[in-house]
């Protein structure tokens, strides 16, 4: 091989690695680089590169060219996560788990806040980051609670960036995070079908078929998406190692992200982070086919409201008062 084909091959990899890597950018080198590395695929290694550059260009390639998740076989499933842990362990993050647990037969999510409980101390925000591997360079979050003036409904008019002690007297408190609307805006908008609703009611993100357009940020009406510009950015002893290819995996850059009501617990029967880490019992997860649940007690005994009903959004969280 020569040299200058040798070295556009680095110059691939380097880009699938870098900083600077999308979809988009990678895909301007397969003109020039095709044909160094189809023929390093079809032989199983690339003359001239060391093994384990060769090994990772590979797993890339065959990462590049999957399938949209909906797409793919249970056995191609499994293939794509086999091949992103091992890409994560080059990565120096050894020992990830990602699942791709499907929904479970029956379930259909429902989510309920209790906005006279609340009292702001976001711990559930706190959980949230945690658990989802969120950027803390650029302090991403799902969840956003806002301090209310009794009398208002609308979290627009609160204050979402309060910085002091809670909870303050006459104040009440709203979380709003995704909403996992039935007939959700923003699946509707996304130009290449990398986001969609679950059976179990989960609206969910292909991360590696979103193209970062963003339409579907603003097709939300309840700003329940969040846009990646970065990879994120998590200290190695606080990355949250189990995960779903659809929910908490370390998404790469320039990605819609948002709540996947914690996929990776709740399709295993857990709780999702943010309802575990609540110190003062405000939010309910649950079955909403499930006639003994206690989202269905909520809905049926409590007075409950949805936000920006008249949009016909159908979300499936809902506030309730005592
Ligand atoms: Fe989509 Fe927004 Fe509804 Fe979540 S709250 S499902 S992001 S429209
Ligand atoms: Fe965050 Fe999970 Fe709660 Fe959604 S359900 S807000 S992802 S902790």
């Amino acid at each position: 091989m020569s040299c200058k084909k040798r070295d556009r091959e680095k110059d691939i990899l380097e880009e699938a690695q870098g900083e600077k890597s999308s979809r988009r950018t990678f895909l301007k080198g397969l003109s020039i680089g095709a044909a160094a590395a189809s023929a390093a695929l079809v032989t199983g290694c690339v003359p001239g590169a060391d093994a384990a550059a060769s090994g990772e260009l590979k797993l890339r390639w065959q990462e590049f060219f999957k399938k949209n998740y909906r797409l793919m076989t249970q056995e191609e499933k499994e293939q794509t996560v086999a091949r992103l842990e091992q890409l994560a362990a080059l990565k120096s993050n050894p020992d990830l788990q990602i699942g791709t647990e499907s929904p479970i037969p029956g379930v259909l999510y429902g989510y309920a806040f209790n906005i006279t409980r609340c009292e702001g101390f976001m711990e559930c925000v706190t959980a949230c980051v945690k658990e989802n591997n969120l950027d803390r360079k650029t302090n991403t979050q799902y969840i956003r609670i806002f301090e209310m003036e009794p009398g208002q409904l609308d979290p627009g008019s609160g204050d979402g960036q309060y910085y002091h002690e809670v909870p303050v007297d006459n104040k009440f408190y709203m979380g709003t995070q995704c909403f996992h609307c039935e007939n959700a805006p923003c699946t509707k908008a996304c130009p290449t079908k990398a986001t969609w609703r679950e059976p179990d009611g989960i609206v969910v993100v292909d991360y590696d078929w979103c193209i970062g357009c963003r339409y579907c940020q603003a097709a939300c009406p309840y700003y329940g998406r969040r846009f990646n510009w970065g990879e994120p950015e998590i200290p190695a002893e606080e990355i949250t190692r189990k995960q779903h290819y659809l929910g908490n995996r370390i998404r790469p850059k320039g990605k819609m992200e948002k709540c996947t009501f914690c996929i990776q617990r709740t399709r295993k029967g857990q709780l999702p982070a943010c309802v575990e880490a609540c110190p003062t019992g405000s939010r309910v997860f649950g079955n909403l086919l499930d006639p003994d649940s206690e989202i269905r007690y909520v809905l049926k005994h409590k007075k409950v409201f949805r936000m920006k009903e008249e949009l016909g959004t159908e979300p499936k969280f809902w506030y309730f008062i005592d």
